[in-house]
């Protein structure tokens, strides 16, 4: 396990040398030795942090780059065998500003990141899942076989998003599977899922994982897009029409043929209302069909917690309510990268970056004019990633977000 550790630093409110102990409610309740639970109550050591990052993808890294830059004690739990999230699949040069790491590789971004951690503040923690948030800045965490408890003043959820699926005939075939997990065997794994594949989506996403699909060995069949016209950057496109892969938009998949694995499939042409055409199916002859039809919050955690959430399509469907500084409806806790709307790695470094100094006011309780200036840095840089008729949308809808947060009454998390 993958694991860098601060010992010997105090804990927030803790004097050196002092061990923290806090009563376990449940232990205190149930432990039989003494069943009156009068004064003989054994207490537990629960592990305290200032701030507790859930998920280290680039918008959990930025934000415990950030928080160590400010000295703020900080535990970063993500439940991968090593940090990066979806940027340890990237296999392409990024593109856009220096800040965002353009013309690096995704795969390399995470070192960088980590590399400007600063190891005396942060506590990285792979391999480990947050299976719960309860009330008073308690994480309940899974680890191995290890099941704990962790107490964080501060929260900053950057779970990151999920794949969504779509269902038609022959859908539980093996063989047809997200783009994400196409990712994870090709980039991460180095297994090849098939030897002829067929994409349902012509977003970034569905462009990208072609073009890596091809540099893996696979033949590309087509690229199948329900809207008509491709969703993707032109740039991801001509990649594919470059190698000669068709892609095919106002169609979709209709159905997937084979005995104990996918053998092949059928796509359909859809009429103006999208309606399929009969009469214009296309069989072809693929063993993997990958699906890269969207990506939704992963935001269950928030809700837990207690979060309001609001609906937002061009976000990616329901996103827990936030302000511009990413603090959610509920005191403490902090929301940052796809979590809070499915954008970019470039957007989620500048949130998490933004939840950090968020994290900082909170904790300080007082204004700081360094926060201050770098939060209105990283609002500055966040404005330009949204600007222009890609931008516009997202950045319409958080700024509904930003005001339905002004309107909410906010909770107490502690
Ligand atoms: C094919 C593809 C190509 C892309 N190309 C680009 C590009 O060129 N440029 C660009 O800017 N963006 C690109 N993106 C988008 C970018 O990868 C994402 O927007 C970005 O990774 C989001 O960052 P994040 O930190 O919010 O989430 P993620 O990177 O998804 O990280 C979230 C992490 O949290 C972990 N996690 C979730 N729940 C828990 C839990 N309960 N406990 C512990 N850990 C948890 C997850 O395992 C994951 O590791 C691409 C995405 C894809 C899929």
């Amino acid at each position: 396990m993958f694991h860098r550790s601060l010992h010997g630093l105090p804990r927030h409110g803790q004097r050196k040398g002092e061990r923290p102990s806090v009563r376990d409610p449940y232990r205190a309740r149930h432990d039989d030795s003494d069943a009156s639970g009068s004064c003989t109550e054994r207490e537990t050591s629960i592990k305290e942090t200032e701030l507790a990052i859930v998920g280290a993808g680039p918008a959990g890294l930025a934000a415990a780059v950030e928080a160590s830059r400010l000295g703020i004690h900080t535990t970063l739990l993500g439940e991968g065998t090593e940090p990066g999230g979806q940027l340890l699949k990237q296999t392409h040069k990024f593109f856009g500003m220096r800040q965002h790491y353009a013309g690096v590789r995704g795969i390399d971004i995470p070192k960088k990141l980590l590399d400007s951690v600063d190891a005396s503040h942060v506590q990285v923690r792979t391999e480990t899942s947050v299976l719960g948030l309860g009330g008073g800045g308690m994480l309940g965490i899974s680890s191995g076989q290890e099941c704990s408890t962790l107490k964080a003043e501060t929260i900053i959820l950057a779970t990151g998003a999920i794949e969504n699926a779509i269902a038609f005939p022959g859908w539980t075939l093996p063989g047809v599977m997200g783009a994400g997990a196409l990712q994870t065997m090709i980039n991460q794994w180095r297994v090849a899922p098939g030897r002829r594949c067929l994409i349902v989506g012509s977003g970034n996403v569905g462009l990208i994982v072609g073009y890596q699909l091809l540099q893996a060995g696979l033949q590309v069949a087509a690229v199948l897009e329900a809207a008509p016209c491709i969703g993707g950057y032109a740039v991801h496109a001509e990649k594919l029409l470059r190698y000669g892969v068709p892609i095919m938009t106002s169609s979709t998949i209709q159905e997937v043929l084979g005995t104990d694995h996918a053998e092949r499939a059928t796509a359909i042409r859809l009429d103006n209302h999208g309606s399929p055409i009969s009469g214009s199916e296309m069989e072809f002859a693929v063993d993997v069909i990958c699906l890269a039809v969207g990506l939704r919050p992963l935001s269950e955690l928030a809700m837990i917690a207690g979060c309001e959430h609001e609906y937002e399509a061009a976000l990616g469907g329901f996103v827990p309510i936030h302000a511009q500084d990413m603090e959610t409806t509920m005191r403490h806790i902090f929301v940052a990268g796809d979590v809070s709307g499915v954008e970019e790695a470039s957007v989620a470094l500048e949130e998490g970056r933004l939840a950090a100094l968020g994290v900082a006011s909170s904790l300080r309780k007082k204004a700081d004019v360094g926060i201050t200036a770098r939060k209105r840095e990283a609002q500055r840089r966040l404005s330009a990633l949204r600007s222009g008729p890609a931008g516009k949308s997202r950045r319409e809808a958080k700024e509904r977000l930003w005001r339905r947060r002004v309107q909410c009454r906010v909770a107490d998390s502690q």
